[in-house]
């Protein structure tokens, strides 16, 4: 069997891997258009912020890892058309230009996704930025080193805005953050949301929503950004406002595509062609409390359902159980996270839904370091059975929403969540934890 993988990161490779692991003897070829292969982009905002972080540490397998493994990574190799009917792609050597075709018995299409590019004049100006690659990340960090940024403008305000926003500003950095939508972070309720703006301005970052992009200006070099309630100075432009799947090349194919444009996939993976799978941010993902496929483009569902379709490919019949949207994000010295559903999204979804929201302490009052976690609870008013949770707080708040995560996972109601058997100790946590306190607040 011979399979072709095209992405070589999270997906693609944790798929590549699974397989390999289970059939010694198939042929596998990832075609990747950059240099680089299975890296953290997570930990891009770090990279750029810490002056001491190298490239390498993001890198989690080399090429001579995964050729060792017995995979066939091809760098600067980019897929430009898929030709089911013939079990072909056509590929383009991106070094010399060369273009040829390659068969395949199945294929993976893992292609991530790339940042948006507001239809504004002067996003290709010297000092614009994106985030996604390593090489954007490399670009940023320079421009950031040289010293010629001082004022940087954040066009965003959802996770990478967010986590830019912090890190830049720890870096010394005048920081403005520009939102579209009159809130930061959209996935989270208001409520919860409003700690991130207030952490992220504590730390000097201004915070600019319910205010457009117009135009980026500039000779050569961003001097100016244009917003439709006024202009200001920076020289230094992240552009952080989302990301689109990677699936233009799948246009003439037959592929089907679903929402925004993402491949259309059932629950193992596999797209409306028999031997063709999808999986990671080009991808559409099921959704355990929607139950209908969504667009949530996250390295948890890339990694998870990667490594499914490395079983799929092996013969195995495998489903992903389902993505909750579970996040998390770091703002200075609060963490927020959020998994299942918003309380808008429950509304919009129907569901007869209740919320609690309760301010707890972290740790016993009488033990050093005790600081506030406040955690807001979506559950249904008459099963009470719990259908999303969100927290701001101190250490240990992402993994309170975890202990939520797997409460919606399995259906839990408020009453068992309220009651559960957590570990206690006056260094870890309350007797009765945040977690049984907005659990057990809910009527
Ligand atoms: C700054 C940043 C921070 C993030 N933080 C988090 C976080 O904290 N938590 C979280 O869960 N997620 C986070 N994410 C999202 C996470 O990185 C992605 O969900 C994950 O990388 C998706 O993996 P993927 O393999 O589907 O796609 P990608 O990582 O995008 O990889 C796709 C690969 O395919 C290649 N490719 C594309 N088209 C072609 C083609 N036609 N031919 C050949 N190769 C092609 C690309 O070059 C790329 O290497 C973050 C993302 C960024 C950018």
């Amino acid at each position: 069997m011979k399979v072709i993988v095209i992405g070589g990161d999270a997906a693609g490779m944790s798929a590549a891997s699974k397989l390999k692991r289970l059939v010694k003897d198939c042929e596998i070829v990832a075609y990747e258009k950059g240099n680089y292969l299975s890296y953290a982009a997570c930990g891009l905002p770090y990279y750029v912020a810490y002056h001491d972080m190298k490239v390498d540490s993001l890198i989690q397998r080399t090429k001579p890892e995964f050729e060792a493994a017995g995979i066939h990574p091809v760098l600067f190799h980019e897929v430009c058309r898929v030709m089911p009917e013939q079990k072909k792609v056509m590929v383009r050597n991106l070094e010399t230009g060369e273009k040829f075709e390659d068969t395949y018995d199945k294929l993976l299409i893992a292609t991530g996704a790339h940042p948006v590019i507001p239809s504004v004049p002067g996003t290709d100006l010297m000092g614009v930025h994106t985030l996604k690659t390593i090489d954007d990340a490399v670009k940023l960090k320079n421009g950031i080193s040289e010293g010629v940024a001082k004022e940087v403008l954040i066009v965003g305000g959802g996770y990478i805005g967010v986590e830019a926003a912090e890190t830049m500003a720890a870096a010394g950095l005048k920081v403005r953050v520009i939102q579209r939508r009159d809130v930061l972070l959209k996935n989270f309720d208001p409520e919860i949301s409003s700690f991130a703006r207030q952490e992220l301005e504590r730390l000097g970052v201004t915070i600019c929503t319910s205010e457009k992009l117009k135009a980026i200006e500039g000779d050569t070099r961003v001097q100016r950004v244009v917003t439709d309630k006024g202009a200001y100075t920076a020289d230094l432009v992240l552009l952080a406002s989302g990301v689109v799947p990677s699936t233009e090349f799948l246009k003439d194919s037959g592929i089907a595509l679903g929402e925004k444009g993402a491949v259309a996939v059932d629950r193992e993976m596999r797209t409306n062609f028999p031997d063709i799978y999808a999986a990671g941010d080009c991808a559409e993902v099921y959704h355990m409390i929607k139950e209908r496929n969504v667009y949530i483009p996250l390295a948890t569902t890339a990694n998870k359902c990667g490594r499914i379709v490395g079983e799929n490919l092996s013969g195995r019949h495998v489903s992903f159980a389902g993505t909750l949207g579970s996040a998390a994000v770091k703002v200075g010295e609060l963490e927020l996270a959020r998994t299942g559903l918003s309380e808008s999204e429950a509304r919009s979804l129907d569901f007869d839904s209740a919320s609690v929201m309760v301010k707890a302490s972290d740790l016993p009052h009488y033990y050093p370091g005790a600081s506030p976690v406040w955690i807001k609870m979506i559950y249904e008013k008459g099963t009470k059975r719990i259908l999303g949770a969100q927290g701001a707080g101190g250490t240990g708040t992402v993994l309170r929403i975890n202990i939520f995560a797997a409460a919606v996972a399995n259906g839990m109601k408020t009453g068992e969540l309220g009651m559960l058997d957590l570990c206690y100790a006056p260094p870890f946590s309350t007797v009765w934890d945040a977690v049984h306190i907005a659990a057990n607040a809910a009527k």
